[in-house]
Protein backbone atom coordinates (compact mmCIF):
# COMPACT_ATOMS: atom_id res chain seq x y z
CA UNK A 1 0.00 0.00 0.00
CA UNK A 2 1.47 3.33 -0.88
CA UNK A 3 1.02 5.73 2.55
CA UNK A 4 4.34 6.99 2.41
CA UNK A 5 3.87 10.75 2.24
CA UNK A 6 7.62 10.89 1.89
CA UNK A 7 8.94 8.30 0.14
CA UNK A 8 8.31 9.42 -3.97
CA UNK A 9 6.58 6.46 -5.92
CA UNK A 10 5.43 6.15 -9.23
CA UNK A 11 2.01 4.15 -10.37
CA UNK A 12 1.75 2.30 -13.79
CA UNK A 13 -0.67 1.99 -15.58
CA UNK A 14 -3.81 3.36 -17.93
CA UNK A 15 -3.77 7.13 -17.70
CA UNK A 16 -5.95 9.83 -18.36
CA UNK A 17 -6.05 13.34 -17.63
CA UNK A 18 -7.56 16.70 -19.61
CA UNK A 19 -4.89 19.58 -20.09
CA UNK A 20 -5.81 22.95 -19.99
CA UNK A 21 -8.15 24.70 -22.70
CA UNK A 22 -10.97 22.37 -22.87
CA UNK A 23 -10.40 21.57 -26.57
CA UNK A 24 -11.36 18.34 -28.05
CA UNK A 25 -7.67 17.27 -28.14
CA UNK A 26 -6.10 18.87 -24.95
CA UNK A 27 -5.88 15.36 -23.24
CA UNK A 28 -3.21 13.01 -22.80
CA UNK A 29 -4.30 9.32 -22.55
CA UNK A 30 -1.84 6.04 -22.19
CA UNK A 31 -2.74 2.66 -22.08
CA UNK A 32 0.81 2.32 -20.71
CA UNK A 33 1.20 5.12 -18.31
CA UNK A 34 3.58 6.28 -15.86
CA UNK A 35 2.72 8.96 -13.06
CA UNK A 36 5.95 9.57 -10.86
CA UNK A 37 5.00 11.44 -7.02
CA UNK A 38 7.83 13.42 -5.53
CA UNK A 39 8.20 13.26 -1.85
CA UNK A 40 6.57 16.83 -1.38
CA UNK A 41 3.20 15.49 -2.93
CA UNK A 42 3.75 16.99 -6.06
CA UNK A 43 3.68 15.66 -9.27
CA UNK A 44 7.16 15.11 -11.23
CA UNK A 45 6.46 13.85 -14.41
CA UNK A 46 3.49 12.50 -16.80
CA UNK A 47 4.00 9.83 -19.63
CA UNK A 48 4.68 6.69 -21.54
CA UNK A 49 8.43 5.91 -20.91
CA UNK A 50 9.69 6.49 -17.39
CA UNK A 51 13.00 9.00 -17.07
CA UNK A 52 16.04 7.41 -16.42
CA UNK A 53 16.57 9.86 -12.77
CA UNK A 54 13.08 7.82 -11.70
CA UNK A 55 13.82 4.37 -12.50
CA UNK A 56 14.95 3.46 -8.49
CA UNK A 57 11.38 4.90 -7.52
CA UNK A 58 9.15 2.32 -6.60
CA UNK A 59 6.78 1.26 -9.15
CA UNK A 60 3.34 0.40 -8.41
CA UNK A 61 1.70 -1.60 -11.36
CA UNK A 62 -2.29 -1.90 -11.77
CA UNK A 63 -4.93 -1.96 -14.00
CA UNK A 64 -6.87 0.55 -12.92
CA UNK A 65 -7.15 3.56 -14.40
CA UNK A 66 -5.05 6.77 -13.45
CA UNK A 67 -7.53 9.54 -13.39
CA UNK A 68 -7.24 13.19 -11.62
CA UNK A 69 -9.01 13.90 -8.64
CA UNK A 70 -12.61 15.68 -9.47
CA UNK A 71 -13.72 19.36 -8.00
CA UNK A 72 -16.93 19.30 -6.57
CA UNK A 73 -17.46 22.95 -7.22
CA UNK A 74 -20.56 23.10 -4.85
CA UNK A 75 -22.16 21.14 -2.47
CA UNK A 76 -23.27 21.30 1.18
CA UNK A 77 -21.90 19.51 3.63
CA UNK A 78 -24.53 19.66 5.98
CA UNK A 79 -26.91 18.15 4.00
CA UNK A 80 -25.93 15.01 2.89
CA UNK A 81 -28.70 13.82 5.51
CA UNK A 82 -31.50 15.01 3.40
CA UNK A 83 -30.28 13.67 0.16
CA UNK A 84 -33.48 12.15 -1.90
CA UNK A 85 -35.90 13.84 0.28
CA UNK A 86 -39.22 13.42 -1.78
CA UNK A 87 -41.57 15.96 -3.71
CA UNK A 88 -40.71 19.58 -3.16
CA UNK A 89 -39.48 22.34 -5.17
CA UNK A 90 -36.48 24.70 -4.13
CA UNK A 91 -38.00 27.13 -1.32
CA UNK A 92 -40.22 24.49 0.19
CA UNK A 93 -37.23 22.28 0.18
CA UNK A 94 -35.22 24.43 2.11
CA UNK A 95 -38.16 24.97 4.66
CA UNK A 96 -39.31 21.70 4.90
CA UNK A 97 -36.21 19.50 4.74
CA UNK A 98 -32.81 21.31 4.77
CA UNK A 99 -33.10 24.40 7.54
CA UNK A 100 -34.52 21.76 10.25
CA UNK A 101 -30.67 19.71 9.44
CA UNK A 102 -29.10 22.55 9.44
CA UNK A 103 -30.17 23.76 12.95
CA UNK A 104 -28.35 20.58 14.37
CA UNK A 105 -25.29 21.64 13.69
CA UNK A 106 -24.94 24.01 16.18
CA UNK A 107 -23.67 21.03 18.18
CA UNK A 108 -19.74 20.50 17.47
CA UNK A 109 -20.06 16.76 18.05
CA UNK A 110 -22.72 16.43 15.47
CA UNK A 111 -21.26 18.20 13.45
CA UNK A 112 -17.81 17.00 13.39
CA UNK A 113 -19.76 13.23 13.05
CA UNK A 114 -20.94 14.63 9.95
CA UNK A 115 -18.35 16.85 8.32
CA UNK A 116 -16.08 13.20 8.49
CA UNK A 117 -18.76 11.18 7.04
CA UNK A 118 -19.24 14.07 4.04
CA UNK A 119 -15.54 13.98 3.46
CA UNK A 120 -15.03 10.35 3.62
CA UNK A 121 -17.98 10.42 1.37
CA UNK A 122 -16.69 12.32 -1.32
CA UNK A 123 -13.10 10.50 -1.26
CA UNK A 124 -14.23 7.43 -1.81
CA UNK A 125 -15.72 8.73 -4.83
CA UNK A 126 -12.77 10.37 -6.24
CA UNK A 127 -13.52 14.01 -5.46
CA UNK A 128 -10.32 15.77 -4.01
CA UNK A 129 -11.24 19.10 -4.23
CA UNK A 130 -14.48 20.93 -3.25
CA UNK A 131 -15.94 24.44 -2.58
CA UNK A 132 -18.35 23.44 0.41
CA UNK A 133 -21.21 25.38 2.13
CA UNK A 134 -21.33 24.69 5.65
CA UNK A 135 -23.90 26.55 8.06
CA UNK A 136 -24.77 30.00 10.02
CA UNK A 137 -22.75 28.29 12.78
CA UNK A 138 -18.92 28.60 14.01
CA UNK A 139 -18.81 25.16 15.15
CA UNK A 140 -19.62 23.94 12.08
CA UNK A 141 -17.20 25.20 10.16
CA UNK A 142 -14.40 24.48 12.50
CA UNK A 143 -15.82 20.81 12.35
CA UNK A 144 -15.02 20.49 8.68
CA UNK A 145 -11.35 21.96 9.32
CA UNK A 146 -11.09 19.66 12.15
CA UNK A 147 -12.08 16.96 9.93
CA UNK A 148 -9.82 17.55 6.88
CA UNK A 149 -6.93 17.81 9.40
CA UNK A 150 -6.66 14.17 9.46
CA UNK A 151 -8.57 13.29 5.89
CA UNK A 152 -6.33 15.57 4.09
CA UNK A 153 -8.65 16.56 0.90
CA UNK A 154 -8.51 20.66 -0.67
CA UNK A 155 -10.94 22.98 0.42
CA UNK A 156 -12.85 26.10 0.15
CA UNK A 157 -15.36 26.96 2.13
CA UNK A 158 -16.85 29.47 4.95
CA UNK A 159 -19.41 30.21 7.32
CA UNK A 160 -22.90 30.82 5.50
CA UNK A 161 -24.56 34.59 5.95
CA UNK A 162 -28.45 34.25 6.92
CA UNK A 163 -29.58 36.96 8.36
CA UNK A 164 -33.64 36.91 7.04
CA UNK A 165 -35.83 34.65 5.17
CA UNK A 166 -34.88 31.95 7.74
CA UNK A 167 -36.04 30.11 11.01
CA UNK A 168 -34.62 31.94 14.17
CA UNK A 169 -31.89 29.65 14.99
CA UNK A 170 -30.37 30.29 11.52
CA UNK A 171 -30.28 33.70 11.50
CA UNK A 172 -27.42 35.51 12.34
CA UNK A 173 -27.04 39.17 13.60
CA UNK A 174 -24.57 40.96 11.36
CA UNK A 175 -22.45 41.77 14.31
CA UNK A 176 -22.22 37.95 15.08
CA UNK A 177 -21.22 37.29 11.75
CA UNK A 178 -18.72 39.65 10.81
CA UNK A 179 -17.17 38.25 13.79
CA UNK A 180 -17.53 34.62 13.29
CA UNK A 181 -16.47 35.42 9.48
CA UNK A 182 -12.93 37.18 11.20
CA UNK A 183 -11.78 34.20 12.98
CA UNK A 184 -12.66 31.48 10.80
CA UNK A 185 -10.54 33.04 7.99
CA UNK A 186 -8.00 33.42 10.96
CA UNK A 187 -7.79 29.85 11.64
CA UNK A 188 -8.51 29.27 8.01
CA UNK A 189 -5.03 31.10 7.01
CA UNK A 190 -3.18 28.32 9.29
CA UNK A 191 -4.29 25.68 7.26
CA UNK A 192 -2.81 23.60 4.15
CA UNK A 193 -5.02 23.33 1.69
CA UNK A 194 -8.12 25.27 2.54
CA UNK A 195 -9.05 28.67 1.26
CA UNK A 196 -11.87 30.62 2.56
CA UNK A 197 -15.01 31.77 0.34
CA UNK A 198 -17.52 34.45 1.20
CA UNK A 199 -20.16 32.79 1.28
CA UNK A 200 -24.31 34.55 1.79
CA UNK A 201 -26.26 31.58 1.15
CA UNK A 202 -28.23 33.77 -2.01
CA UNK A 203 -29.82 37.20 -1.78
CA UNK A 204 -33.07 36.55 -0.14
CA UNK A 205 -31.83 35.48 2.86
CA UNK A 206 -29.39 38.43 2.91
CA UNK A 207 -30.16 41.94 4.13
CA UNK A 208 -28.86 44.97 2.17
CA UNK A 209 -26.22 44.87 5.27
CA UNK A 210 -25.36 41.89 5.45
CA UNK A 211 -24.30 41.86 1.49
CA UNK A 212 -22.66 45.09 1.55
CA UNK A 213 -20.34 43.62 4.54
CA UNK A 214 -19.83 40.54 2.00
CA UNK A 215 -18.70 42.93 -1.08
CA UNK A 216 -16.34 45.18 1.37
CA UNK A 217 -14.90 41.70 2.98
CA UNK A 218 -14.17 40.56 -0.89
CA UNK A 219 -12.55 43.88 -1.99
CA UNK A 220 -10.02 44.10 0.96
CA UNK A 221 -8.73 40.79 0.61
CA UNK A 222 -7.44 39.61 -2.84
CA UNK A 223 -7.27 36.03 -1.30
CA UNK A 224 -10.39 35.37 -0.77
CA UNK A 225 -13.44 34.25 -3.09
CA UNK A 226 -17.46 34.60 -2.93
CA UNK A 227 -19.84 31.64 -3.24
CA UNK A 228 -23.33 31.84 -3.72
CA UNK A 229 -26.77 30.66 -5.47
CA UNK A 230 -28.57 32.80 -8.27
CA UNK A 231 -31.11 32.16 -11.35
CA UNK A 232 -31.96 28.84 -9.68
CA UNK A 233 -35.90 28.93 -9.92
CA UNK A 234 -38.52 31.24 -11.06
CA UNK A 235 -40.27 31.63 -7.25
CA UNK A 236 -36.96 32.44 -6.16
CA UNK A 237 -35.95 34.86 -8.69
CA UNK A 238 -39.70 36.56 -8.15
CA UNK A 239 -38.97 36.75 -4.52
CA UNK A 240 -35.28 38.57 -4.97
CA UNK A 241 -37.12 40.96 -7.42
CA UNK A 242 -39.36 42.01 -4.50
CA UNK A 243 -36.90 42.52 -1.64
CA UNK A 244 -34.21 44.03 -3.95
CA UNK A 245 -36.64 46.27 -6.53
CA UNK A 246 -34.10 49.03 -7.44
CA UNK A 247 -32.23 45.90 -8.96
CA UNK A 248 -32.94 45.29 -12.43
CA UNK A 249 -32.25 41.89 -12.44
CA UNK A 250 -30.26 39.24 -9.48
CA UNK A 251 -26.66 39.42 -10.64
CA UNK A 252 -26.88 43.54 -10.69
CA UNK A 253 -28.20 42.68 -6.90
CA UNK A 254 -24.90 40.77 -6.14
CA UNK A 255 -22.71 43.50 -8.19
CA UNK A 256 -24.41 46.69 -6.41
CA UNK A 257 -22.65 44.88 -3.79
CA UNK A 258 -19.57 44.21 -5.09
CA UNK A 259 -19.99 40.71 -5.30
CA UNK A 260 -19.28 39.99 -8.87
CA UNK A 261 -16.32 39.95 -10.39
CA UNK A 262 -13.30 36.91 -10.94
CA UNK A 263 -13.33 35.85 -7.94
CA UNK A 264 -17.16 34.59 -7.38
CA UNK A 265 -18.41 31.29 -8.15
CA UNK A 266 -22.43 31.48 -8.78
CA UNK A 267 -24.35 27.84 -8.35
CA UNK A 268 -26.61 27.15 -10.85
CA UNK A 269 -27.18 30.22 -13.29
CA UNK A 270 -29.93 28.27 -15.06
CA UNK A 271 -32.65 31.52 -15.65
CA UNK A 272 -30.23 34.11 -16.94
CA UNK A 273 -31.62 36.95 -18.77
CA UNK A 274 -29.48 38.31 -21.92
CA UNK A 275 -27.86 41.07 -20.14
CA UNK A 276 -26.98 38.91 -17.07
CA UNK A 277 -24.88 36.89 -19.53
CA UNK A 278 -23.55 39.61 -21.14
CA UNK A 279 -22.26 41.18 -17.43
CA UNK A 280 -21.40 37.77 -16.10
CA UNK A 281 -19.24 36.95 -18.85
CA UNK A 282 -17.73 40.36 -18.78
CA UNK A 283 -17.07 39.97 -14.81
CA UNK A 284 -14.92 36.48 -15.02
CA UNK A 285 -16.69 35.07 -12.52
CA UNK A 286 -17.46 31.51 -12.61
CA UNK A 287 -20.66 29.21 -13.00
CA UNK A 288 -21.03 26.38 -10.96
CA UNK A 289 -23.33 23.96 -13.22
CA UNK A 290 -25.52 21.73 -10.82
CA UNK A 291 -27.70 19.30 -12.98
CA UNK A 292 -28.79 16.79 -10.35
CA UNK A 293 -30.34 19.62 -8.15
CA UNK A 294 -31.62 21.09 -11.12
CA UNK A 295 -33.52 18.28 -12.14
CA UNK A 296 -34.26 16.32 -8.93
CA UNK A 297 -35.79 19.64 -7.38
CA UNK A 298 -37.31 20.44 -10.90
CA UNK A 299 -35.12 24.03 -10.86
CA UNK A 300 -34.62 23.92 -14.80
CA UNK A 301 -32.51 22.93 -17.66
CA UNK A 302 -29.10 24.78 -17.43
CA UNK A 303 -27.86 26.56 -21.06
CA UNK A 304 -24.16 25.20 -21.63
CA UNK A 305 -24.13 26.71 -24.62
CA UNK A 306 -25.00 30.30 -23.27
CA UNK A 307 -21.96 30.29 -21.04
CA UNK A 308 -19.52 28.24 -23.24
CA UNK A 309 -20.61 30.91 -26.27
CA UNK A 310 -19.43 33.52 -24.07
CA UNK A 311 -16.09 32.19 -22.84
CA UNK A 312 -17.60 32.25 -18.94
CA UNK A 313 -15.62 29.61 -16.75
CA UNK A 314 -17.89 26.61 -15.89
CA UNK A 315 -17.99 24.33 -13.18
CA UNK A 316 -19.47 21.08 -11.73
CA UNK A 317 -21.12 20.55 -8.58
CA UNK A 318 -23.24 18.07 -6.98
CA UNK A 319 -24.90 20.95 -4.52
CA UNK A 320 -25.83 17.65 -2.50
CA UNK A 321 -28.16 17.85 -0.74
CA UNK A 322 -30.55 19.81 -3.68
CA UNK A 323 -28.67 17.17 -5.66
CA UNK A 324 -29.34 13.32 -5.16
CA UNK A 325 -25.72 12.45 -5.99
CA UNK A 326 -21.67 12.89 -4.68
CA UNK A 327 -20.47 10.76 -7.56
CA UNK A 328 -18.88 12.54 -10.30
CA UNK A 329 -19.80 10.38 -12.76
CA UNK A 330 -23.37 11.06 -11.95
CA UNK A 331 -23.42 14.43 -12.43
CA UNK A 332 -21.47 14.49 -15.65
CA UNK A 333 -23.98 12.36 -17.30
CA UNK A 334 -26.94 14.52 -15.93
CA UNK A 335 -25.02 17.62 -17.44
CA UNK A 336 -24.75 15.52 -20.49
CA UNK A 337 -28.76 14.38 -20.26
CA UNK A 338 -30.01 18.22 -19.17
CA UNK A 339 -28.35 19.66 -22.31
CA UNK A 340 -29.78 17.40 -25.03
CA UNK A 341 -33.17 18.32 -23.34
CA UNK A 342 -32.11 22.03 -24.85
CA UNK A 343 -30.95 20.33 -27.81
CA UNK A 344 -26.97 20.65 -27.11
CA UNK A 345 -24.60 17.56 -27.24
CA UNK A 346 -22.01 18.37 -24.54
CA UNK A 347 -18.80 16.06 -25.77
CA UNK A 348 -17.50 13.94 -22.50
CA UNK A 349 -14.29 15.72 -22.57
CA UNK A 350 -15.70 18.64 -21.82
CA UNK A 351 -17.57 17.49 -19.04
CA UNK A 352 -14.38 15.95 -17.24
CA UNK A 353 -12.88 19.62 -17.90
CA UNK A 354 -15.99 21.23 -16.36
CA UNK A 355 -15.36 18.70 -13.53
CA UNK A 356 -11.22 18.95 -12.88
CA UNK A 357 -10.08 22.16 -14.65
CA UNK A 358 -13.15 24.17 -14.62
CA UNK A 359 -13.60 23.58 -10.54
CA UNK A 360 -10.29 24.49 -10.33
CA UNK A 361 -10.15 27.68 -12.10
CA UNK A 362 -13.53 28.50 -10.61
CA UNK A 363 -11.49 28.56 -7.24
CA UNK A 364 -8.59 30.13 -9.11
CA UNK A 365 -6.26 26.69 -8.54
CA UNK A 366 -5.61 25.65 -11.57
CA UNK A 367 -1.90 26.36 -11.41
CA UNK A 368 -1.83 23.45 -8.77
CA UNK A 369 -4.80 21.10 -9.16
CA UNK A 370 -7.45 19.83 -11.55
CA UNK A 371 -5.36 17.85 -14.02
CA UNK A 372 -1.83 15.43 -13.78
CA UNK A 373 0.78 17.59 -15.04
CA UNK A 374 4.17 17.94 -13.47
CA UNK A 375 4.35 20.68 -10.74
CA UNK A 376 1.01 20.06 -9.87
CA UNK A 377 -0.44 18.55 -6.46
CA UNK A 378 -1.02 14.48 -7.22
CA UNK A 379 -4.43 14.34 -6.37
CA UNK A 380 -5.92 12.05 -8.38
CA UNK A 381 -7.74 8.21 -8.31
CA UNK A 382 -7.70 4.80 -9.55
CA UNK A 383 -10.64 3.82 -10.84
CA UNK A 384 -11.28 -0.16 -11.71
CA UNK A 385 -12.66 -0.45 -15.35
CA UNK A 386 -12.22 -4.10 -15.42
CA UNK A 387 -14.71 -5.93 -12.75
CA UNK A 388 -17.52 -5.13 -14.85
CA UNK A 389 -17.91 -7.16 -17.94
CA UNK A 390 -20.46 -5.15 -20.20
CA UNK A 391 -18.49 -2.08 -18.54
CA UNK A 392 -14.77 -2.96 -19.69
CA UNK A 393 -16.38 -4.25 -23.20
CA UNK A 394 -17.69 -0.83 -23.59
CA UNK A 395 -14.03 0.77 -23.02
CA UNK A 396 -12.32 -1.63 -24.89
CA UNK A 397 -14.33 -1.50 -27.92
CA UNK A 398 -14.67 2.25 -27.75
CA UNK A 399 -12.66 3.69 -30.66
CA UNK A 400 -11.78 7.22 -29.27
CA UNK A 401 -10.34 8.66 -25.65
CA UNK A 402 -13.79 10.39 -26.29
CA UNK A 403 -16.05 7.38 -26.12
CA UNK A 404 -14.12 5.84 -23.45
CA UNK A 405 -14.82 8.59 -21.21
CA UNK A 406 -19.20 8.75 -22.13
CA UNK A 407 -19.30 4.94 -21.41
CA UNK A 408 -17.51 5.45 -17.91
CA UNK A 409 -20.28 8.37 -17.13
CA UNK A 410 -23.09 6.61 -18.22
CA UNK A 411 -22.18 2.72 -16.88
CA UNK A 412 -19.71 3.16 -14.21
CA UNK A 413 -22.41 4.25 -11.43
CA UNK A 414 -24.77 1.24 -12.30
CA UNK A 415 -21.62 -1.18 -12.33
CA UNK A 416 -19.18 -3.45 -10.22
CA UNK A 417 -16.29 -0.72 -12.00
CA UNK A 418 -15.58 1.70 -9.48
CA UNK A 419 -13.29 4.41 -7.74
CA UNK A 420 -11.08 2.29 -5.55
CA UNK A 421 -8.46 4.84 -4.08
CA UNK A 422 -7.81 8.43 -3.41
CA UNK A 423 -4.96 10.10 -2.82
CA UNK A 424 -4.23 13.74 -2.30
CA UNK A 425 -0.91 15.45 -2.78
CA UNK A 426 0.30 11.97 -3.13
CA UNK A 427 -1.45 10.62 0.10
CA UNK A 428 -3.37 8.02 -0.07
CA UNK A 429 -6.60 8.64 1.63
CA UNK A 430 -9.20 6.32 0.54
CA UNK A 431 -9.11 3.07 -0.24
CA UNK A 432 -11.88 0.48 -1.26
CA UNK A 433 -11.90 -2.29 1.73
CA UNK A 434 -11.92 -5.18 -1.00
CA UNK A 435 -8.73 -3.60 -2.81
CA UNK A 436 -5.89 -6.12 -1.60
CA UNK A 437 -3.64 -2.81 -2.00
CA UNK A 438 -0.88 -2.11 -5.12
ZN1 LIG B 1 -26.51 24.89 -3.25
Amino acid sequence: MVSDKKEPFVIRSRLFTPLDGGGSDEYLYYDDGFLVVGDGGRILFVGSELPEEYAHYRVHRTQHLIFPGFVDAHVHYPQVPVVASYGTSLLEWLDKYTFPEEIKYGDSSYAGRRAAQFLTLILARGVTSAAVFSTIHQVAFEALQASNRDLGLNLVSGVTGMDRGAPDALSVDIDVFKDINEKAIETSRGLERFGYAITPRFAISCSDQMLDYCGQLLESDQSLLMQTHINETEDEILATSELFPNAADYLEVYDSFGLLGDRSLFAHGIHNTATEYERWALSGASVVHCPTSNTFLGSGLFDADGYVSRGINVGLGSDVGGGFSLNPFVTMAEAYKVAKLRGQVLDPLLLVYWHTLGGAKAIHQDDSIGSLESGKYADFCLIDITSDEVGFEMWERAGTVHEKLFSLMFLMPDSKNRVVATFTAGVLRWQDETEPGF
